[in-house]
């Protein structure tokens, strides 16, 4: 399981996450809504440590994250390793793809297999190929990011997650910035993967889609968890039902 445990996150003087615990069991599926503004990115960007917590404690796979903050204001550190070896485990996928646009779409599944965990360009191709297929684009292998659509971009970013084999998938709003008849082709694959037992914690707006897919449902409200349970209890919660259904 991937765990957080009291998390607390600040920028200068605002405190984005003011405590806030959340376990992703393995073979799970939990999907954070919330208001723009309640720290739903600053949270997935805490659990894979592109933002270091101020305080709290992270759990990946086996291993235990302490986070405290000292009277100088410095944080406990990680050294690089320790953080590239974590990152391994729990990866990422944004609402603007972030891929390399010098690198084909073979070439940005391939990059963190081989830098970060040390295969050979032969091995990380097979893995690389392996997932593009998963994800319907290995007929594009040789393409520039530039000349695919947001759909087929976000899908070789998928495949780029997905081939780094963590423990934990993080999917930020995956279809937020997509043309409206591109949005069924990332779900579908982000469906497929929930089908197959992989653990996953996303960001959506896609509620109807949530509700689908997740064991868990977490509605995060300035900075705290206001509500979490399956999908039907959350979405019947009062302290959310305002925010899911807004009074037509
Ligand atoms: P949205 O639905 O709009 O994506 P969100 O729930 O993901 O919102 P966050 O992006 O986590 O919200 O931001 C939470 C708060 O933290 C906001 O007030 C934001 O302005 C602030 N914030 C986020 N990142 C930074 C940063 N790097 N520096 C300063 N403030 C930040
Ligand atoms: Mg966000």
């Amino acid at each position: 399981a991937v765990a957080a445990h009291q998390l607390i996150k600040h920028f200068g003087e605002l405190e984005v996450l003011k405590g806030v615990s959340l376990e992703v069991a393995e073979g799970t599926v939990t999907s954070i809504i919330g208001a723009s503004g309640s720290g739903k990115s600053t949270l997935l960007r805490c659990m894979n440590l592109l933002e270091r917590p101020d305080q709290g404690e992270l759990t990946i796979a086996d291993e235990a994250i302490r986070f405290t903050r000292n009277p100088e204001g410095d944080i406990t550190g990680l050294d690089r390793q320790q953080l590239q070896r974590l990152r391994a485990k729990v990866t990422m996928v944004f609402q603007q793809f972030n891929l390399w646009p010098h690198l084909t779409v073979l070439g940005n599944v391939i990059e963190a297999p081989m830098r970060v965990k040390g295969l050979s360009r032969r091995r990380a191709t097979a893995l690389g190929e392996h997932y593009l297929e998963r994800v319907g684009m290995a007929d594009r292998r040789d393409a520039y990011p530039a000349f695919l659509s947001g759909g087929q971009q976000q899908r070789v970013a998928i495949a780029r997650a997905l081939a780094m084999e963590p423990r934990l998938l993080l999917f930020d709003e995956p279809t937020s910035a997509l043309d409206p008849e591109r949005v069924n082709e990332v779900l579908g694959v982000i469906r497929g993967l929930a089908d197959e037992g992989r653990t996953m914690l996303l960001v959506t707006h896609e509620m109807h889609f949530a509700r689908e897919v997740s064991d868990q449902l977490v509605y995060l409200d300035q900075g705290l968890i206001a509500a979490s349970g399956t999908p039907e209890a959350v979405f019947e919660d009062p302290r959310c039902s305002q925010f899911v259904a807004p009074a037509a």
